[in-house]
């Protein structure tokens, strides 16, 4: 992977930095633990007056919560992190920071859940949302108004895995000044950094690949700049308080450690399984964009350094048949939600509901 000469030369010590990411911890001495103990004390000794970076209160700040946002930071090379209780109250910060009256920029095929936050659930708030084929950058040239301020992007997509050039659309969006937002939870930070590639914020749901055991729901907002808009981001998270629990954060730092291990196997296994479900008679049409028949192929080499565990496809037959295939397993469980050890697939347009342009099929 990373065919690009700059590919080439960006340094990547992922399994270094899962570890030791943590930049904010005092020099090691002998006698410390190994491990940082989980802080599950809510409140902390104040001093007579306020000081810089005091711990006073849980929701606004804690040690486990600290050092996974500081960990996650350098996985994505940011400056700052906030983590939340969910990949949802991380976009839905983000949307927050927004002003009334703003409007954003989606892409037409994204996580349906976040779909519904910037077009339902926003805008008895104000906040204007519109649709359109980020594949096709020139698209997004004439979707930008004199309000726009965020242009959203997920790539690959979730179910369709499209793929978006993350430096086109970052061109775009600094000429405008608009902010890029990339949902990075299907590639994760070992396959897929979009701050290197000119994005303002990278958005996580951490209950998929970093979390990574099916078993943990959280979610990350990264920023390239700890200055302007993400100071809005870390002042919603400390005072509208949707913050994951000291022990959830533990846990989602020792799933960390093997993050890059798990992702590399994720990333082979994909590739064996999409080659084969290609040649399947039963099989119409695979979605990975580690195929050469993928649309978006050479983009992703540009900007991946793997393809990912996620793959999509139709088969041949209707609803009723793509129902039949994903109840047919004993081994691999109908879940919705991805980024286990285990194999899972889904059903997809099940879970989507009415109104959803996902094939019966896939
Ligand atoms: N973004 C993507 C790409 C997702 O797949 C999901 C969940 O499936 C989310 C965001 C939402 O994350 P959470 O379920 O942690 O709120």
């Amino acid at each position: 992977m990373g065919t690009e000469a700059h590919m080439k030369n960006q340094k990547r010590f992922f399994e270094t930095l899962a570890i030791h990411g943590d930049t904010d911890r005092p020099e090691p001495s002998a006698g410390d633990p190994v491990v940082y103990p989980q802080v599950h004390s809510t409140v902390f000794r104040m001093a007579a007056e306020a000081e810089d970076g005091e711990l006073i209160y849980t929701r606004h700040e804690n040690p486990n919560r600290s050092q996974l946002e500081s960990v996650l930071a350098s996985l994505e090379a940011g400056e700052a992190c906030a983590a939340f209780s969910s990949g949802m109250a991380a976009s839905t910060a983000i949307v927050q920071a927004l002003k009334s009256g703003d409007h954003i920029i989606i892409p037409d095929d994204l996580y349906h859940g976040t779909r519904k936050l910037m077009t339902e659930t926003m805008e008895p708030w104000g906040l204007e949302a519109s649709v359109t084929d980020m594949s096709r950058p020139e698209h997004l040239e004439q979707a930008i108004q004199s309000n726009t301020k965020m242009v959203w992007v997920e790539t690959p997509s979730n179910p369709l895995l499209q793929i978006v050039d993350i430096r086109r659309i970052s061109n775009i969006c600094n000429q405008h000044g608009v902010l890029l937002v990339v949902d990075n939870t299907w590639p994760s930070p070992v396959n897929q950094q979009p701050l290197h590639l000119g994005a303002d914020l990278v958005m996580h749901s951490t209950s998929k690949y970093i979390g990574g055991h099916s078993d943990l729901l959280g979610g990350a907002v990264v920023a390239k700049r700890k200055e302007g808009f993400f100071e809005r981001i870390r002042d919603l998270q400390r005072s509208s308080g949707a913050v994951p629990s000291p022990a959830d954060c533990w846990l989602m730092l020792r799933s960390i450690r093997t993050l890059p291990c798990r992702i590399r196997s994720h990333n082979q296994h994909a590739i064996s399984i999409s080659l084969f479900l290609e040649e399947h008679h039963s099989v119409s049409r695979v979605y990975y964009p580690g195929l050469k028949s993928h649309p978006g192929h050479e983009i992703a080499k540009t900007q991946m350094y793997g393809f990912g565990g996620m793959i999509s496809f139709l088969v041949e037959g209707d609803r009723e048949s793509a129902s039949r295939v994903v109840q047919g397993s004993r081994l691999i469980a109908p879940v919705t939600s991805l980024g286990g050890v285990e194999s899972t697939w889904e059903h997809r347009i099940r879970s989507e509901g009415p109104g959803t342009g996902t094939p019966g099929n896939l």
